[in-house]
């Protein structure tokens, strides 16, 4: 689809119309006939039908076929119109026909000359009585098949991608359904205000001026303390809402300055509870999708919806597709559970795509120095080292598979202070036959079959012909910190690539995982787009400030080594995705106000933005544990888009506006001064 020469503003401008007509045009559309119900049609009724204006087939210059396509129908109704004598009433209604352009909302009255059965993917046909245009779709908006309308256009977008309109559908569905999953779970759905104030939860918030000179209310980074406050208010059964959540952070593909999150709460629960609770739903969910939903890949790439049996098709027929998948039923078994240390160490990554092969080694203790000093400038460096298997076996595709890896690397990956990613091929057409360096002349020792270094290399990773093996440098740190290592992303990024080029197979299985046992604090350092808690400890919670810690031991470590202490929290992760998490709260308000005050080093100030929640945990509030799930990645990840921009109605974009209705918009004089604002002088946007 594409917008013709014309740019679309002028799309808009060019219907104006005079004054004279615009207002009998406008009453011809303002009654229309009511539809008739699709049960209700048989052979020789007169029915009525909503819809839009599909292409016209012009059969002769006598006799033509229109779809009508309703949204919420499966099939189009067609109609059909023919006339014999100039000037009878059916020539007519075919010129009235031929006049209305394609895509126009209208009510087509007509007599049925066979009815559809959706089963058959049959039409039902009306011989056409009369068409009223309800509103006519500009001519000069050109729509073909496939082309993309700008951000500006979402309501095209929206309107001409069956993709698109499938996943919003899918999406819908799946919110009902969790609905229906929770409330039957003995959940009852809350609100809770979006009108906030500021709290050092974690996050950078939105604020929002108000008249009173000098206040301002903020957006919730989420409804925790709300729903811990309902926790203390002995509400029955667990609490959950799908809550729109606000934070001023960096945007990526996968995040939006305002996402919607299903947000669950427990009393009287651990974190045991919740996470049985999240599987629970989560292979439910499975089930049902299972039993209703097939996926399908266009030839763009793009996965479809099917409902089954009956297809949920709108607008046209998908083309070219492949064979339909279903969603698996998961296995019964627990999910995976692995430690924060364990994934960071054998995946680098606090979210690990189990997908992919191979995990990394540690190497630091069988390279010689010479070849560390070769790939970092660090000290005593750890040498992390994966090995990857593509399925060809071949050094040169290798080879060159490495070249288009490291061209298309992202910044950060590309130019690491801490050394470059080093890389050998294990080539048996070599010479002396062995690890091949890429882009070095040598790597002494290591390249060398002759070698200790060699063969203990060689016997740990079991090379075959075309095993590439990368290696990087890092830190020497105590612990882990931080989402990932720069060998865990590099390991992301080529297990990607391999795929996109077919030199892995494409593994569309779910892998679900429990990340347990985080850090409860971070080095501030390490989170440096997040603002923390502005405590003056020089740490800030990993999640947030509510978290338990997770063993007596770690109370302990509380007070003598924080940065060790592990916390209660748990991240559900589906193939490199963080679904959503979670973790026990502190429920007594001494704990949680000594974790603010004497861990966290928050001032007084600090400390009292969080009373409300301080009193309510004072007011003999029961143990409690909750979760958040991340709605708009859960439908991404089902829907296998990596964007949740091809899951939202109205995303924004990468700088956080809304291309479509242009927002934010620039404050006027007239509103500085109603909210007793003043922009500084000098600054520039
Ligand atoms: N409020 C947390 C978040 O938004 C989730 C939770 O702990 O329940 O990440």
């Amino acid at each position: 689809m594409f917008l013709g020469t014309r740019p679309y503003e002028h799309a808009a401008t060019s219907t104006a119309k005079e004054p004279s007509t615009l207002w009998d045009d406008y009453k011809q559309s303002f009654h229309f006939a009511p539809a008739s119900p699709r049960g209700s049609f048989c052979v020789g009724g007169i029915v009525t039908v909503h819809g839009f204006l599909g292409k016209r087939r012009d059969i002769s210059a006598k006799a033509a076929f229109i779809d009508v396509v309703h949204p919420g129908q499966v099939r189009p109704v067609q109609v059909r119109s023919a006339w014999d004598v100039e000037g009878s009433p059916e020539h007519v209604l075919h010129q009235q026909l031929k006049s209305a352009s394609a895509y126009s909302p209208v009510a087509v009255t007509g007599e049925v000359e066979s009815v559809g059965d959706e089963e058959n993917k049959e039409n039902s046909l009306l011989r056409l009585q009369s068409i009223q245009v309800l509103n006519e779709f500009p001519r000069n908006i050109i729509v073909s098949k496939g082309v993309q309308f700008p951000a500006t256009a979402r309501h095209l977008q929206m309107r001409f991608s069956e993709v698109l309109q499938r996943r919003l559908a899918f999406r819908s569905d799946v919110a009902g359904w969790s609905r229906r999953h929770l409330t039957e779970a003995g959940f009852r759905e809350f609100e809770t205000p979006v009108l906030f104030k500021s709290t050092p939860e974690g996050a950078r918030e939105f604020v929002v001026p108000t008249r009173r000179r000098g206040f301002a209310y903020a957006l919730p980074q989420s409804p925790q303390q709300f729903k811990q406050i309902l926790m203390a208010s002995g509400v029955a059964g667990g609490y959950f809402q799908f809550a729109r959540c606000f934070r001023d952070e960096d945007l990526r593909a996968d995040r939006q300055p305002e996402f919607t999150q299903l947000d669950l709460e427990m009393a009287f629960a651990t974190g045991e509870d919740v996470m049985q609770a999240v599987e629970r739903y989560t292979k439910d969910l499975f089930a049902y999708l299972g039993e209703n939903y097939r996926v399908t890949t266009d030839d763009s790439g793009d996965s479809n919806f099917e409902a089954a049996p009956i297809p949920v098709e709108a607008l046209g027929s998908v083309k070219g597709t492949q064979p339909a998948r279903s969603f698996a039923v998961l296995p019964s078994e627990p999910f995976q559970r692995m430690s924060y240390d364990e994934v960071m160490a054998r995946f680098g990554s606090d979210k690990p795509d189990l997908r992919i092969p191979g995990e990394i080694h540690r190497l630091d203790s069988v390279v010689p120095a010479g070849f560390k000093r070769m790939i970092t400038s660090l000290e005593d460096p750890i040498i992390d080292a994966w090995r990857l298997r593509l399925d060809n076996g071949d050094p040169y595709q290798s080879r060159e598979f490495v070249k288009q890896l490291f061209d298309n690397l992202p910044p950060a990956l590309a130019k690491n202070p801490e050394g470059m990613t080093a890389v050998l091929i294990y080539n048996l057409g070599r010479p002396l036959c062995g690890l091949d360096p890429l882009g070095h002349e040598a790597f002494g020792e290591i390249t060398d079959p002759s070698t200790e270094t060699h063969k203990r290399l060689a016997e740990l990773a079991d090379f075959q012909d075309g095993d590439i093996l990368l290696l990087q440098a890092r830190k020497r740190e105590p612990f882990f910190s931080g989402g990932s290592t720069a060998m865990g992303q590099i390991r992301i990024e080529a297990y990607r690539k391999a795929v996109e080029l077919g030199l892995l197979p494409c593994d569309d299985s779910f892998r679900f995982l429990w990340v347990v046992g985080f850090p409860m604090f971070t080095p501030t350092e390490a989170k440096a787009d997040d603002p923390g808690q502005g405590g003056h400890a020089g740490f800030s919670a990993t999640h947030h400030p509510f978290t338990a810690p997770l063993t007596e031991e770690d109370f302990e470590l509380l007070q003598t080594d924080p940065l060790r202490a592990k916390a209660d929290h748990y991240d559900l992760v589906v193939n490199g995705v963080e679904l959503g998490g979670g973790s026990r709260r502190i429920h007594v308000a001494a704990v949680q106000e000594a974790v603010m005050r004497d861990i966290l080093k928050m001032d007084d100030a600090g400390v009292a933005q969080f009373g409300h929640l301080l009193e309510a945990l004072r007011a003999g509030c029961p143990p409690h544990a909750g979760f958040a799930l991340g709605f708009d990645r859960l439908v991404a990840v089902l829907s296998g888009t990596n964007s949740v921009r091809d899951v939202i109605a109205f995303p924004k974009s990468m700088k956080g506006e809304d291309l479509s209705v242009k927002s934010p918009g620039r404050l006027t004089p007239a509103q500085l001064e109603t909210y007793h604002l003043a922009l500084r002088p000098g600054k520039t946007e």
